[in-house]
């Protein structure tokens, strides 16, 4: 990676296309922002927990084609595992999360300690109103966790101060929280939801698909085929036996748990018992495969 800054201050497109800055504190990385250089910039921000992919490239590239300033993050937050082998096992491969951010054109990286993102220590100065949301889906199984959400990224936005955010579909409810914790803190961000990256197959990417074996690999595939069963059938079908076909395949294939297999309103992630001709539903999925909890959602119409 090459630190050309300095060289290059004032050759501006050169910097663009040569370079990427990594900052590991915020000090240092709002001093840099706050340069005569950024401060006319507008700003997009991609923020992730590292173990990169094409998924998480796809923001990036969402991002440059809309702004001229793309700054991404790398912090596995802790606040937001309810399960500490989760957080102990989540996979790190820091060096080529730098040369993936640095092909794919990111600006600027900002990799913060704990001590960084959580001066005070992890106890929360304050409780997302998250209403509904956090107590259905994600939020029933993995208490704590949208608040650990909402804490890492309102503290990344307030240090980073982008004026666009970009996030996965992937975690469609995580894209909802998000929108209300920007809500409820009044932080004007604008908020750009990126489709999910598969793999040809159809797997939703993850950064917990380096955990599965060869094996597991393949039986990951079956939550795709089950949404994918499911949109064919939501017109000829109730939702109740799709669910309930989709629950016995995913064991049939070699899940270990489902946590749920839900088809749901796309703004109050609800079930619901039908999805009427025209009308737009999701079907969400999260299961185990051994210990690795894999999640997905697709839209569908009825
Ligand atoms: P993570 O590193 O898992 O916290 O993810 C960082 C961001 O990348 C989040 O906004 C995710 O929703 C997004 N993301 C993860 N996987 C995918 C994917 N397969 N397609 C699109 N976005 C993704």
């Amino acid at each position: 990676m090459k630190f050309l800054f300095s060289e290059l201050i004032n050759h501006e497109q050169e910097y663009w296309t040569f370079c990427m800055i990594l900052f590991k504190t915020a000090h240092a990385l709002q001093l840099h922002l706050s340069g005569p250089s950024f401060k006319k910039l507008s700003s997009g921000f991609v923020p992730t927990m590292g173990a990169l992919h094409n998924g998480h490239l796809e923001l990036i590239k969402h991002c440059k084609q809309a702004q001229q300033l793309t700054i991404a993050s790398i912090f596995v937050n802790p606040t937001q595992f309810n399960d500490p082998a989760d957080f102990t096992k989540y996979p790190v491969t820091i060096e080529n999360d730098i040369r993936l951010l640095e092909a794919a054109g990111c600006d600027i990286l900002f990799i913060p300690t704990v001590a960084e993102i959580y001066p005070q220590g992890f106890q929360p100065t304050m409780h997302y109103e998250l209403g509904g949301l956090e107590n259905i889906l994600e939020g029933f199984y993995r208490p704590g966790h949208f608040q650990g959400v909402c804490q890492v990224v309102h503290r990344l936005v307030a240090l980073v101060k982008p004026v666009h955010l970009y996030l996965g579909r992937k975690d469609y409810q995580q894209c909802m929280v998000i929108k209300k914790m920007l809500d409820l803190t009044g932080i004007n961000v604008q908020v750009h939801i990126v489709p999910t990256v598969r793999e040809q197959d159809g797997l939703a990417m993850s950064s917990r698909n380096m955990r599965l074996n060869e094996t597991e690999r393949k039986q990951a595939l079956s939550i795709y085929r089950q949404m994918m069963i499911i949109k064919e059938r939501i017109t000829v079908e109730p939702v109740s036996a799709l669910i309930e076909k989709a629950r016995v395949s995913l064991f049939n294939d070699g899940f270990s748990k489902i946590d749920y297999v839900s088809i749901a309103d796309p703004q109050s992630l609800l079930p619901v018992s039908q999805v009427r001709t025209g009308e737009t539903a999701l079907v969400l999925v999260a299961a185990f495969l051994n210990n690795v909890r894999l999640i997905d959602n697709i839209e569908i119409i009825g």
